[in-house]
């Protein structure tokens, strides 16, 4: 599955807004700097209302949405690439995510203490990335140099790591994240194992006050404004109220939110995005047992696809009943859709659209 670390300095919201997404009280929020120790790994389920509707013109007994994976990744402070804080094991866990969620602490609070003795969520965005850039750097030293005996030996991957490796650290060394070295397609696959930390897609999470929910801060529009220019995503969120609100039922929650004057519980949007910002896609599967979401990246092939769900329907894959959502809505299910010849047979070159209903045709 796709994982997103959320990460940020000790006491900006992490472990509330944790907690919020997984509904659990395993990550303890508490008023003390370090106080999740462990990662935490959490599955939320992506929020998708056309799901709803697929399962109820199919007359699908369960819903099941597609689901994304949440680390609460505790333990990074100014100099914790230096093994400050709970030093370099929280590095190995942000490499191992897909995406980075930074929680940013953009509520006033003098009960709350801040590492730095001030709210500035900029700074603060700039401490966590040169921890990570300083973390990038003495790890591409580390791997250069085990590297050189494979270059002696013409080694082509390990040439290709080496160039790889050399081209970020310029980067670095000038300053940039690994992120700002374009790559070409051939070497793009050789790139992402790298799994530089400074290169993993940001969603900065601006965690503003109770009553600034709705309409965000003035440091919420900076962070904005950063995310902006380093083509970053933003989102604004009150982790106290997703908090709240995480504890009340679906029509509790709905009047709650009406009472603060937001249209969408701020998690759902905080998932979208992580979802968007990792270029991901849905497909669905529908019929009478149940509807379920799957999920992909975008320009995954009909096959791949397949094998999300088993990897015997990816290896004799032989075809996908396709139908688009719209169509399937229009044609009010299934049979609507087929009479109204809206149903394609699509074979192993397809590249599945977001909102495909499939029906894969497999062997053995
Ligand atoms: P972490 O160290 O980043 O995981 O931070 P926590 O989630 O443990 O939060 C630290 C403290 O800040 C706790 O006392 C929270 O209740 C408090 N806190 C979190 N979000 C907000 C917020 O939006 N407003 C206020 N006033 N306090 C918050």
């Amino acid at each position: 599955g796709f994982k997103t670390g959320i990460v940020g300095l000790p006491n900006v919201g992490k472990s509330t807004l944790f907690n919020a997404l997984t509904r659990t009280a395993a990550a303890q929020a508490a008023n003390f700097p370090f106080c999740t120790i462990e990662p935490n790994v959490g599955e939320v389920a992506v929020p998708d209302a056309r799901l709803e509707k697929l399962a109820a013109i199919a007359g699908s007994r369960q819903i099941i949405p597609t689901r994304m994976t949440f680390v609460d990744i505790a333990g990074l402070v100014k100099g914790a690439s230096k093994g400050e804080g709970l030093g370099n094991q929280f590095l190995a866990n942000i490499r191992e995510c897909d995406a980075i969620a930074h929680v940013l602490r953009c509520f006033e609070d003098g009960d709350v203490t801040h590492v730095e003795g001030r709210v500035d969520p900029v700074a603060d965005a700039e401490t966590i990335e040169t921890e990570l850039m300083l973390a990038d750097l003495e790890s591409i030293e580390k791997r250069r140099a085990n590297l050189v005996r494979k270059l002696k030996g013409n080694d082509n991957d390990a040439a290709q790591q080496d160039r790889l490796l050399a081209e970020a650290q310029a980067a670095l060394e000038a300053g940039r994240p690994a992120r700002s070295v374009e790559v070409s397609e051939e070497d793009s696959r050789a790139w992402r194992q790298l799994q530089l930390l400074t290169t993993k897609p940001i969603l900065y999470v601006c965690n503003v006050a109770e009553d600034e929910a709705a309409k965000g801060n003035a440091h919420a529009e900076a962070v904005a404004k950063m995310a902006e220019a380093q083509g970053a995503a933003s989102v604004v969120i009150s982790a106290k109220i997703e908090e709240e609100i995480s504890q009340l039922d679906a029509e509790e929650a709905e009047m709650f939110l009406e009472e603060l004057g937001l249209k969408e519980a701020g998690l759902d949007r905080l998932i979208k995005a992580g979802y968007d910002l990792l270029h991901l896609q849905t497909y669905f599967t529908v019929g009478p047992k149940e509807a379920r979401a799957w999920t992909i990246p975008q320009g995954t092939s009909a096959p791949r696809a397949a094998g999300v769900i088993h990897g015997d329907f990816e290896k004799g894959f032989i075809r996908a009943e396709t139908i688009a959502y719209d169509d399937y809505i229009a044609g009010n299910g299934e049979q609507g859709a087929k009479e109204a010849g809206k149903m394609r047979a699509e074979g192993k070159g397809y590249v599945v659209q977001d909102g495909d209903v499939l029906h894969f045709l497999h062997s053995g």
